[in-house]
């Protein structure tokens, strides 16, 4: 599927489109797939608007580590001991949403090569 042209997960940081919250501070926002691919399947994103992975700069690395430390607390509270961190980037990777995300996937066997 190709990207899309709108950022729908700002307009969920911003209230304006409704999510399945499942965790947010000061730096993420984290809420369940629409379309899940796995018993627990959530989305952590930053509040910073980065369209891509590629598109991580100099200064971003705390914000990054930030990210791992949100998904590791949500991990916990989801009762998970094992699980995958997906990204996505491009649409060559299977990226549809132009906002950097993190995938949490978890609740049953991940195969390994993924697709
Ligand atoms: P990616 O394909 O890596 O860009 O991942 C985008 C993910 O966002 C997909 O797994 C979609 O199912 C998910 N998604 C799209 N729109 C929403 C939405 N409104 N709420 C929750 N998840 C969404």
């Amino acid at each position: 599927m190709a990207m899309l042209e709108r950022n729908i997960f700002k307009e969920i940081i911003e209230g304006n489109i409704p999510a399945n919250i499942v965790y947010q501070d000061e730096h993420c926002i984290a809420f369940r797939d629409i379309n899940p691919q796995a018993p627990t399947h959530i989305l952590v994103i930053p509040r910073k608007v980065i369209r891509t992975h590629a598109d991580i700069e100099p200064g971003d690395e705390q914000l990054l580590g930030q990210l791992h430390s949100a998904v590791v607390k949500i991990a916990k509270s989801e009762g998970l001991s094992s699980y995958r961190v997906v990204i996505n980037c491009n649409e060559g990777a299977g990226q549809t949403v132009p906002h950097l995300h993190l995938h949490l996937l978890g609740g049953r066997l991940l195969d390994w090569p993924p697709g």
